[in-house]
């Protein structure tokens, strides 16, 4: 029988496989992945690329196990990080509360990869 640990183990282990599946990480060698102690300004983020696929970052994000730098990202890249959070800690609102962020981060796209509500 599973613990509820283990449950919530093998969700976050699919969740990143699943998302290493769809989405091609982009090279370290193509992308200067920047990350600095200070935030950004939203006139600084602008110039910079996403720290993961290297396209123009909108948002930035800091997280403790590295070294709490300030990460530049694209608005995509935002939404899938908080998606994946979200389904790690088996929030059981996570799709709707996605759905409503994608909304306002992404305004121009309808939905967030509908495939991967299956
Ligand atoms: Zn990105």
């Amino acid at each position: 029988m599973n613990t509820r640990e283990d449950i919530l183990d093998m969700i976050a282990t699919e969740a990143v496989e699943k998302y290493q599946r769809t989405e091609a990480v982009a090279s370290s060698a193509v992308v200067r992945r920047h990350g600095r102690r200070a935030p950004y300004t939203s006139k600084g983020i602008a110039r910079l690329p996403c720290y993961r696929c290297g396209k123009q970052a909108e948002y930035q994000w800091q997280v403790c196990a590295d070294k709490r730098l300030f990460r530049p990202l694209c608005g995509r890249c935002d939404v899938a990080l908080n998606k994946m959070v979200l389904q790690f800690m088996g929030d059981p609102d996570a799709e709707a509360k996605i759905d409503q962020y994608a909304a306002s981060r992404m305004p121009n796209e309808k939905a967030v990869q509908p495939r991967e509500r299956e």
